[in-house]
């Protein structure tokens, strides 16, 4: 059921300590930590608690849950001291998501070029 911990999720198992991530924010709906595999000097994701396919899943289903997590990458760009940085949420195989449950990327510290890959 959405928004209920799914226990084959990678990042439902980082929410609930089950797997170790270099956590650096964490609210009482939200975690961010570094990711594994940084693609900038910053690369943080932020992610909400509950369980959500994606960001479209989770505007829909938990519209304050999701302005939590939005709140919080700029937050993380301040504690980051990023003057410019880039939120991705990168939504379906397509477009390169292989983690089922939403995230934000955010991505600093770096030149980002324009468009993406
Ligand atoms: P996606 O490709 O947008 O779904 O992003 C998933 C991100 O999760 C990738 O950037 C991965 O490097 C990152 N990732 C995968 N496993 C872990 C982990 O255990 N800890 C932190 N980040 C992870």
């Amino acid at each position: 059921m959405a928004g209920e911990p799914r226990n084959d999720c990678l990042f439902c198992k980082i929410v609930a300590g089950e797997i170790p991530a270099t956590i650096v924010r964490e609210t009482e709906t939200t975690v961010a930590f570094r990711d594994i595999n940084p693609q900038a000097p910053t690369h943080v994701l932020v992610i909400p608690k509950a369980h959500y396919e994606n960001a479209a899943d989770l505007a829909a289903g938990a519209p304050d849950i999701a302005a939590d997590v939005l709140r919080e990458t700029q937050t993380v760009a301040d504690e980051e001291k990023l003057d410019s940085y880039r939120l991705v949420f990168n939504t379906g195989s397509g477009a390169g998501q292989t983690v089922w449950h939403a995230h934000a990327h955010v991505l600093g510290g770096r030149g980002l070029q324009w468009p993406p890959g």
